[in-house]
């Protein structure tokens, strides 16, 4: 496994691969960026193909928390963790705990929390070895918890930016939206646009969600299919990442794409196909910081709800300059985003 020809390694600070036989505990750890302060990002459980597709994926996963925690302004640098699973695999709360103790040993330089695959229940194990370690129930008057209904307080926030900026709208009121994915963020985000006046349109491959969200919102259920291809002013995707494609762009009627999915483009090059298309895409780390706003509010204890949801409000604010930039530049707008985020990191001067 070579991690420096690896063509996901963007210079990482260190990349651990930890090892406990007694557990059963395989994971790597990759710090990409500790600039602009501890390295933070969840960690994944998961069953990969190799070794290899597991590095990729941490080298991929942890870049990027870097350039949405720049984004976000928080004090945090990017980094992630994957949990592998082997064949067999028994998540015991040894074996969490033994993940705790890699974690400690990096002395905070790496802040873990949860991602796919990983409970609140764990986070409480793994938090038994280390105090690097965030998502854990909230107290009484402080920040975290569930970071769903932060990540979609901040979509609803982009989505105002996003119809001000390309529809000259003032409000959601009347405003059309088609929801991919009504699940935990989803959810939360048809409350905020049905509680502002939206339309809403939603599939899931969960039929009692899209119930859930037609009998509480009064949404029209749409196709699976057919959902990103309403003659919608919106399309906002909180399911699945890589739907933004050479073939589902052309097809896509709205003129805004912005949910909370991540990894919505397939590859870079449809960011552009998006602009071609003259559709206004909000850069997926950047609408969705919601979550991790919240997270870091928890980490440093330095903010209570009303405050937390203040700085995702200030969502909006970000992309409208994102849409502004991309406008004047003639870049897309995943550019302009990425650029931002590096000359944030490259100012922290680490
Ligand atoms: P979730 O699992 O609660 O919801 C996802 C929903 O999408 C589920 O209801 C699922 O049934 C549905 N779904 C799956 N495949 C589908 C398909 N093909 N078509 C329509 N619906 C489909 O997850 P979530 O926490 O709501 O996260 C949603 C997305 O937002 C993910 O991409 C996640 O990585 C991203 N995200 C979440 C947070 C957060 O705070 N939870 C923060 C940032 C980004």
């Amino acid at each position: 496994m070579a991690a420096f020809d690896n063509p996901a390694f963007d210079d990482h600070e260190r990349v651990v691969f930890c090892r406990d036989a007694a557990t059963g505990l395989k994971a790597i750890i990759a710090i990409h960026s500790t600039a602009l302060g501890p390295a933070a990002g969840g960690c994944r459980l998961w069953s990969y193909e190799t070794d290899d597709a597991a590095l990729t994926d941490v080298l991929r996963l942890s870049r990027g928390m870097s350039y949405k925690n720049a984004m976000a302004g928080l004090k945090f640098g990017g980094g992630k963790a994957v949990i592998i699973k082997t064949p067999g695999y028994s998540g015991t709360d040894a074996l969490y705990e033994s993940f705790g103790d890699f974690v400690e040993k990096l002395g905070g330089d790496y802040v873990t929390a949860e991602d796919v695959g990983m409970s609140v229940g764990i986070m409480q194990v793994i938090a038994r070895r280390t105090q690097f370690v965030s998502g854990l129930p909230p107290q009484e008057g402080h920040a975290g918890g569930d970071p769903s209904p932060k990540t979609a307080w901040g979509i609803f926030n982009g989505i105002e930016a996003a119809a001000r900026f390309k529809l000259g709208r003032d409000s959601i009121a009347g405003l059309r939206v088609a929801v991919q994915g009504v699940g935990n963020v989803g959810y939360y985000l048809c409350g905020y646009l049905s509680r502002a006046g939206a339309d809403l349109v939603v599939a899931d491959i969960d039929p009692a969600r899209v119930k859930r969200a037609c009998d509480e919102f009064g949404a029209t259920a749409a196709g699976l299919g057919d959902i990103l291809y309403q003659d919608v002013d919106v399309v906002s995707p909180c399911a699945l990442g890589a739907i933004l494609t050479a073939e589902s762009i052309p097809k896509i009627r709205a003129g805004i794409v912005a949910g909370g999915a991540n990894n919505q483009l397939a590859t870079d090059a449809d960011g552009q196909r998006l602009a071609d298309a003259g559709i206004l895409y909000a850069p997926d780390y950047v609408i969705n910081g919601g979550g991790i706003i919240n997270v870091a509010s928890e980490y440093y204890d330095d903010a209570d709800d009303d405050e937390v949801m203040r700085r995702v409000a200030a969502i909006g604010d970000r992309l409208a300059g994102i849409f502004e930039k991309a406008a004047a530049s003639g870049k897309p707008t995943n550019v302009v985003a990425d650029e931002q985020a590096r000359s944030i990191i490259a100012a922290a001067g680490k």
